[in-house]
């Protein structure tokens, strides 16, 4: 494995690289923290590997664990603000709106536009590392700390985890085709060592309707997740909130910082670390050359429909709300709201010009 020495040199002879690691790692802030280190071992390698690794990275950078924020702060801090767009760290504290007075309901009455729905948020157990730091005992001691806390899922919620070791492959193939579960195969997260000792401690819990999901140590040592076709974004993000309010009362204790909110293992989901999607019909405006700008102007970012760093299928895309930190989660989600119902409007305008 390269030198913390070698990365850097990597990283500066990069052409054409337009990460935030590239941007805020000043030759400066390298000389300061390349001799730093975590009271769990982390040091800058362990944060900078992936980005180094892969010139072609939006970020570059994640935290080797939950105080990496603190000790690596000087470039760390410099790149959340950047990504989540804001001046300052001053992370509200939670607030996830009022039940009965949302604002919005279902996004897509007709049904002919958004595919499916989902709102998920990363938590992180303030007393173990991230995956560059973390052993397998300890990956493995985690998961049991975590399927213990799934007791408390009752009502709608309940359900059974699924560890992905012994899991077959036709039974992974269908859960990864159907959107529910996830993989190993993304170059970013690997060099970033998020899939080390894959598949021991991994696994999803899900309920019976498949509508709410929890991935255990896939990037976050939790992702909550809540999900159903079509465009019902309130009924999807009630059910997500009902579910982090049952782990917070589970006993477990969640990786937060004063400014910061929740904290994950890269720097783009900490915050609420919520992520509100659709999958939604755009073959017209995913065509215009403008794209790209119009969902940036409305801090909405697309991906493809396999997730992050796939490509879009039959002119479907999942747009979802770029900013997690800065904002509360019910403002989180109203400003995914927003971007999907502006793009929405012109797609319509689009698609009926074409007449
Ligand atoms: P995240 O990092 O927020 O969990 P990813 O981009 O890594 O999201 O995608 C994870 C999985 O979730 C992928 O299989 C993707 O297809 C699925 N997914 C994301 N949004 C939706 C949605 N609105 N409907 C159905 N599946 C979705
Ligand atoms: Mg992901």
């Amino acid at each position: 494995m390269a030198s913390v020495e070698e990365l850097w040199n990597k990283l500066k002879s990069a052409a054409n690289c337009k990460s935030l690691l590239k941007k805020h790692l000043t030759e400066e802030r390298y000389n300061g923290l390349k001799d730093k280190k975590t009271k769990f071992g982390g040091t800058l390698k362990e944060c900078i590997q992936s980005g180094c690794l892969n010139p072609d990275s939006g970020v570059g950078i994640y935290a080797c664990d939950p105080e990496g924020y603190t000790v690596f702060s000087d470039v760390l801090d410099e790149v959340i603000k950047d990504y989540h767009k804001v001046d300052k760290l001053d992370h509200p504290e939670p607030d996830m709106g009022d039940f009965d007075n949302l604002g919005f309901g279902d996004l897509d009455p007709s049904g002919d536009y958004i595919v499916s729905t989902r709102v998920r948020v990363g938590r992180s157990h303030d007393s173990y590392g991230f995956p560059p730091v973390l052993s397998k005992d300890q990956c493995l001691k985690m998961e049991e700390d975590t399927k213990a806390a799934f007791e408390k899922f009752s009502g709608e919620l309940a359900g059974q985890y699924y560890p992905l070791d012994g899991m077959t492959k036709e039974v992974q193939t269908q859960l990864t085709a159907d959107h529910f579960l996830f993989k190993d195969d993304d170059r970013f997260l690997r060099d970033a060592q998020g899939y080390k000792n894959w598949p021991a401690g991994r696994g999803i819990f899900f309920n019976n309707d498949k509508t709410f999901l929890v991935w255990v140590n896939e990037e976050d040592h939790l992702r909550l997740i809540s999900m159903q076709k079509g465009g019902d974004l309130a009924a999807v993000y009630k059910r997500l909130c009902t579910a982090i309010k049952t782990m917070e009362g589970s006993g477990l204790s969640f990786a937060k910082r004063q400014g910061l909110g929740y904290l994950t293992f890269c720097p783009s989901n900490l915050g609420t670390a919520l992520r509100a999607s659709v999958h939604m019909k755009i073959p017209n405006l995913a065509a215009q050359p403008d794209f790209k700008e119009f969902c940036e102007g409305l801090n909405i970012q697309p991906r493809g429909i396999h997730g992050e760093h796939t490509e879009s299928v039959g002119g479907v895309y999942d747009l979802s709300n770029k900013r997690r930190l800065g904002l509360t989660e019910f403002e989180a989600v109203q400003e995914m709201r927003r971007g999907v119902e502006a793009c929405l409007a012109r797609e319509k305008e689009l698609a009926a010009a074409k007449k």
